[in-house]
This record gives structure tokens, C-alpha cells and sequence, in this order.
């Protein structure tokens, strides 16, 4: 058994993890492809680097970034705190100067004794995963941009369906956001069966379908234009030249389709067949579905509403919709190039690989979305990592197979922290898995219910706060 730790990946989730097991008093080989290699979006040599914005969000208590960055000081992460040693004025945001965060992190983890930097790409030469995995413990946290030789190596290690490339994921909205006034339940069919009912039977009967997967949101034929003209002129984000070649090849965004005629969303997402709206008795002009996207259903997606809109624009935009007038956004639709993999199905809550528990990932990769949340991953993973390298060596016979797992030795998050709700999300059961950034939506709700959505938020915060304090 190796007497270090490999973490694949000097970016957010790599530093993080690599301190976190060095201030544990475990070695820690560090590799990094930089500077032999760049991801089309890196370019500094440094660690850590800041690929786009420069900001790691709010950090006020009411915002959900803002509770998971200080769930991180309190637990001592590396990046945090520089990040908050070189910010620079930003109002109630953390932003950083990107250069100086790097190099701080560069110079921190280059001075300390436990950490080797190796600057190679792994899956080249003789780096492979599942050889040192049958070595030692091993952290892989390379990120969206994973190089090419070493995705191929995940494939083969998860299966291949099991990683993707792109992310085309529509928004999320909390579900106490949404109009239940406008708003009914039911699939498709349910309605379609339900159709030669007697109508007030029927209205009672879809009362208590209060349980069904689906929300839908009817529209009369002026919602329906006013939507669709606002749609068709909303800005986009650019995506960056390596991303524009593929993205859109199996996944055509909203406003896309929506430009190619008024009805076409009608005839598409937006179909309203088979569906009575219960206020009028007719059938709805277009319907928008909204399905569960948590196992405890706090929040819904909006079926079919992958885009590449601004997020302010989807604001705008798709609060027209009828239901969704004060719909709070848990999540944006992205559209963008994001190697990631099935992590509901491949990981448990401590980011651990359920195939074989030598193997860890973090950041961006296992479907966490964010510098904060790739941070909080690495945080997670790289104590666990501790965890299976002392419970080894206690037993001194490491054997790399999940039935010898000790559940003692893995240390959970509590899924009232920002910390243990993500890697919940990211671990628990999903069939329609899309990355997920911090939101008070995968929080469990308060004891009691609290309309204010900002006297909710703060309540959660210090929740959440009260348990990272004790820990
Ligand atoms: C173009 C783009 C823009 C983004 N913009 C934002 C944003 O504005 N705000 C936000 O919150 N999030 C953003 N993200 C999402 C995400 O938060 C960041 O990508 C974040 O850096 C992820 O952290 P990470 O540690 O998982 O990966 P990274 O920070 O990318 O780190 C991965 C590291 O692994 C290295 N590596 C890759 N393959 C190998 C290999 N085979 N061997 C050795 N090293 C390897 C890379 O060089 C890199 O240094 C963006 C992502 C992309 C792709």
C-alpha cells in the first residue's frame, strides 16, 4: 500500500482535497497536465486557476453560495480563504483577483512538506488509474475539461454511458415558488384517460394527484405568443469556439426551436394534447410540464427547456409564463461542454466510487456545478480519502473492494449542511441527472413551514450552520 494519497487535478477541487489530506499529516502527488498541456479554457501554469468569472458568488447568509463558502471557512479550506485574502470590492459578492488567488494557492501548496507537485498528464506513460488504485488511494478531479486520454480511462472505469461531455440542462424552480392556482397535476395520459369523465368528477379526482411527477402550467393563446415573441428575442450567452462545433448535435436549445416558427413549440414541448386545464374544463392552448427533480420534490425542472439564454434573460423570460410569475430559480439552464459522470449511480455521499472504494472523485466532474461547490467536493473527498488511508493502514491490509468497507470510517455531511445536500444530490438516485449547483431547494424543509423566503433562507443558514459549528 502506498504511503501517499494521488490526486489527479491541480484545479479547484485537486488544491482543496490536496491540503485538506496534507493537514492531515498524509503524504499527498499531486499531478497537474499544466504547463505540458492546457484545457482549451486554461492558461495560467498555476494551480487552481480561475477559468472564467472571477466571482465565487454572494456571500451573503440568504444565498446559498453564501452559506456554503462559510460552511467552508469554518471548516478551514484552503481556497476560501485566500479566496477571501485576495478579493477585491465586489458589494456583497466574493470576488477574487484571479492571478494572485492562484499564485497563493500555488505558493501554499508548493511550501508544504506532505505535498509533491508532479506537472504531468496522467494517463499517459505508466499513470493509469486503476493501477494505482491497486497501490493506493487515488483523488480524480479533472475537472469539465478532463484531457481526452484520461476520459477515456473513466469511461472504461464507469462505463462509458455513464460519462458525459455536454451539459444541456434546463432550469429548476422551487416549487413553493409556483402558482398551485394556475398550476395542476397529472402526466399526459392520466389526463388523456381521465378525458371522457364527467368534468367535476374529474376536477375532484385530479385534486389528489397530488403525488404525480408532473406539474403542468396551461397558457391561452396570448400567453403562449407573448412568451414565444419574448423567447425569440432574448440574448444568449456566446459559447466559446471549442464548444460551438458540438453542442447543439443532440440537444437543440428552447429559443432554437422556438425560432422556427410560432407553433412550433406547440407542436413540441409545449404540446398541449391530452391535457384539460381544471379552471376552464378546455384543453389548454400549450402546456409547459414541470417534473420533480429531488427525491423530496422541492424542486421541478422545466421539461424540455434546455438553453443557452442569459440567466437574467431566463428570469425574465420564463417568468412569463403563467404559474411562474414569482418562480424563484434554483437553477439556470447551461448549455455547455462538461465532462461529468453518473454520479447517482458511480458514487456514494463521500464522493467515494462505489465500484471500487480506493477511488474518489471531486469537483466539477462528479456533477457538483461551480468553483464553490468543486471547492466543497474536494473538501469532502479529500477528508474521506484520509479516512480510507488510516482505516487501512490501522488494519494495515488494504483490500480494494467495497465489502470491506467500514461505514464508521466515512465521515457524511449532514444533508442540512450546503456541504452534505450536494453530495447528497449528487449520490441519491436520479434517473435524469444534471449537475447541480448550491440551493436552498436541496435542503431538507424547516420544522415549520416559513412563507418569508427570506426569513426561510436564514433560518436554513443558521441551521446549517449550528451543525458545521459542532462538528
Ligand atoms: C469554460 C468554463 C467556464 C466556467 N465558468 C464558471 C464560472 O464563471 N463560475 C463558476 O462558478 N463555475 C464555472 N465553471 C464551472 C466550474 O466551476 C469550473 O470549471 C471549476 O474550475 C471546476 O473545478 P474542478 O477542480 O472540478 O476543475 P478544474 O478547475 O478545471 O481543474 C481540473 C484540473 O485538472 C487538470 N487536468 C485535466 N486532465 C488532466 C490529466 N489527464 N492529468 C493531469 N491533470 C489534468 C486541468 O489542467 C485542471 O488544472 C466553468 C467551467 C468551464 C469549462
Amino acid at each position: 500500500m502506498n504511503d501517499f494519497i494521488t490526486v489527479i487535478g491541480g484545479g479547484l477541487a485537486g488544491s482543496e482535497a490536496a491540503y485538506q489530506i496534507a493537514k492531515r499529516g498524509i503524504k499527498v502527488k499531486l499531478y497537474e497536465m499544466k504547463p505540458h498541456k492546457f484545457s482549451p479554457a486554461h492558461s495560467n501554469e498555476n494551480l487552481a486557476e480561475i477559468v472564467c468569472s472571477n466571482s465565487f458568488k454572494s456571500n451573503l447568509p440568504t444565498n446559498a453560495c453564501g452559506l456554503l463558502k462559510e460552511e467552508l471557512r469554518i471548516l478551514d479550506s484552503l481556497l476560501i480563504k485566500t479566496a477571501d485574502q485576495t478579493s477585491i470590492p465586489a458589494g456583497q459578492a466574493l470576488a477574487v483577483d484571479r492571478e494572485q488567488f492562484s499564485q497563493k494557492v500555488t505558493d501554499e501548496l508548493q511550501k508544504n512538506p506532505n505535498i509533491e507537485i508532479i506537472n504531468k498528464e496522467f494517463g499517459t506513460d505508466d499513470l493509469h488509474i486503476k493501477k494505482i488504485a491497486e497501490q493506493g488511494i487515488v483523488i480524480i478531479a479533472t475537472g469539465p475539461l478532463t484531457s481526452d486520454i484520461l476520459a477515456k480511462e473513466i469511461g472504461e472505469l464507469t462505463g462509458n454511458k455513464e460519462l458525459h461531455f455536454y451539459d444541456a440542462a434546463a432550469p429548476i424552480v422551487e416549487k413553493d415558488s409556483i402558482d398551485m392556482n394556475i398550476a395542476f397535476w397529472g402526466d399526459r395520459y392520466e389526463q388523456e384517460r381521465a378525458k371522457n369523465e364527467d368534468i367535476d368528477e374529474w376536477r375532484e379526482r385530479i385534486q389528489g394527484l397530488n403525488e404525480a411527477d408532473y406539474l403542468n402550467l396551461p397558457m391561452n393563446k396570448e400567453e403562449y405568443e407573448d412568451f414565444v415573441n419574448e423567447l425569440v428575442k432574448a440574448e444568449v450567452v456566446e459559447l466559446h469556439e471549442f464548444e460551438k462545433r458540438e453542442i447543439f448535435e443532440g440537444c437543440m436549445p428552447i429559443e432554437v426551436m422556438a425560432k422556427r416558427g410560432i407553433d412550433t413549440l406547440r407542436f413540441g414541448p409545449l404540446k398541449p394534447v391530452g391535457f384539460t386545464d381544471p379552471r376552464t374544463g378546455y384543453r389548454p392552448y400549450a402546456v409547459v410540464q414541470l417534473r420533480q427533480d429531488n427525491k423530496e420534490g422541492t424542486i421541478y425542472n422545466l421539461v424540455g427547456f434546455q438553453t443557452n439564454l442569459k440567466f437574467g434573460e431566463q428570469k425574465r423570460v420564463f417568468s412569463l409564463i403563467p404559474g411562474l410569475q414569482n418562480a424563484d430559480f434554483t437553477k439556470y439552464g447551461v448549455m455547455h461542454r462538461n465532462t461529468y459522470i453518473n454520479s447517482p449511480k458511480l458514487l456514494d455521499e463521500t464522493y467515494n466510487f462505489r465500484n471500487e472504494s480506493n477511488i474518489f472523485f471531486a469537483g466539477q466532474i462528479t456533477g457538483v456545478e461551480g468553483y464553490v461547490e468543486s471547492i466543497s467536493s474536494g473538501l469532502v473527498a479529500g477528508i474521506n480519502a484520509c479516512l480510507r488511508y488510516e482505516n487501512a493502514i490501522n488494519k494495515s491490509n488494504i483490500k480494494s473492494n467495497t465489502e470491506n468497507e467500514d461505514i464508521e470510517n466515512k465521515k457524511i455531511f449532514d444533508d442540512k449542511t450546503m456541504i452534505g445536500a450536494l453530495a447528497k444530490y449528487i449520490s441519491t438516485e436520479n434517473d435524469k441527472f444534471q449537475p447541480m449547483n448550491a440551493n436552498f431547494g436541496i435542503l431538507p424543509n424547516l420544522a415549520e413551514k416559513e412563507k418569508d423566503k427570506k426569513a426561510r433562507y436564514y433560518k436554513l443558514y443558521e441551521r446549517a450552520i449550528e451543525i458545521i459549528k459542532k462538528l
